[in-house]
């Protein structure tokens, strides 16, 4: 096990205002895998929610953004409706953009996303594990059963495992990888096993090879897709200034220039969900019907995964109940 000279990020954003819980313990050598499964086993304000009969949602991704964009106007609608949303980033983001790295780094987007989490009104949560570095280990398959158990998960949601980020598809890997185990009493004692299943969705993508995603749920976003907008633009280091692949020209100094950078950020950003809606305008009509599906002009599509427990039409519906 690797022991560095680096820093812990553990941020948990509680939704309904139970408030925000941030702690850093910096420059202590500690192994990083070991001090995040210290911190997704310790207990969290929002690590249970209230067993209300509300719907609970996870959503994992590999870094602090990747949950957000996923989740995004359907995270909003589940949790504007009552129902419990959290958004997990299983690595901390420490190598996420071109001119800054480390700690502070990771410190920076991990307020990021809290306050994106804040906004859509969901909780957060910022695993601490090296971006470029996460692995589909043993160690690492326990933290996301024990996540899955502690926010007693109907639904789970990550992206598929054929992607072309090494972060991504090991994260896919870890939650397929825990599709089962969390229903397993005896992997991982310490959390109670789910007592029913939950189903697990892949969000959409343009991967082709071995498969293309297959759109078995689509959600108009239309309603939400301002507020929306507003939340995910607070990512500043990954969408205006460009995360790892971005340079100083994109966002400059001057505030007439930082202002065009907003608006062409903000257009690029819906025109995405707008592509979506067109991609899979079958599955919108298929599920609002011609006259709403046609209009829908904004939306998200799920693929159920083979793991998991497998839901009716029915089941579906009573799970996107837009
Ligand atoms: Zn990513």
């Amino acid at each position: 096990m690797k022991t560095r000279k680096r820093y812990s990020v553990l941020a948990l954003l509680a939704a309904g205002g139970i408030g925000a819980a941030l702690g850093f313990v910096l420059n202590e050598p500690r192994p990083a895998v070991a001090l995040a499964r210290a911190s997704a086993v310790a207990p969290a304000p929002a690590a249970q929610p209230a067993a209300d009969g509300k719907l609970r949602i996870i959503f994992f991704g590999a870094h602090p953004d990747d949950s957000e964009y996923r989740g995004a106007g359907v995270a909003m609608k589940w949790a504007k409706a009552g129902h419990h949303v959290k958004l997990v980033s299983t690595t901390n983001g420490d190598i996420g953009h071109w001119r800054e790295a480390g700690g502070p780094l990771a410190l920076r987007r991990t307020k990021e996303v809290v306050e994106v989490g804040r906004q859509l009104g969901v909780a957060t949560e910022v695993l601490d594990i090296h971006d470029g570095e996460i692995m589909p280990t043993l160690e690492n398959r326990r933290i996301i059963t024990r996540l899955i158990r502690q926010w007693n998960a109907d639904v789970v949601i990550t992206n598929r495992p054929n992607d072309y980020h090494p972060d991504h598809r090991y994260t896919s890997i870890l939650v397929q990888d825990s599709a089962y185990m969390v229903t397993v009493p005896f992997f991982c004692p310490d959390v109670p096993p789910l007592q029913k299943n939950p189903v697990f969705l892949y969000s959409s993508d343009r991967f082709q090879r071995p498969n293309p995603f297959r759109a078995d749920v689509a959600v108009a976003i239309d309603d939400v897709i301002e507020p929306t907008l507003d939340a995910l633009l607070v990512m500043e280091s990954q969408i205006h200034e460009g995360g790892a692949n971005g340079h100083a020209g994109l966002f400059p100094d001057d505030e007439a220039g930082r202002q065009r950078r907003r608006d062409q950020v903000r257009k690029d950003l819906a025109r995405r969900y707008v592509g979506y809606a067109n991609s899979y305008r079958d599955a919108l009509v298929r599920y609002y019907g011609q006259d709403r599906g046609r209009k829908v002009q904004y939306a998200q599509a799920f693929e159920v995964c083979e793991y998991g427990r497998q839901p009716s039409e029915d089941e579906l519906k009573k799970m996107f109940p837009f």
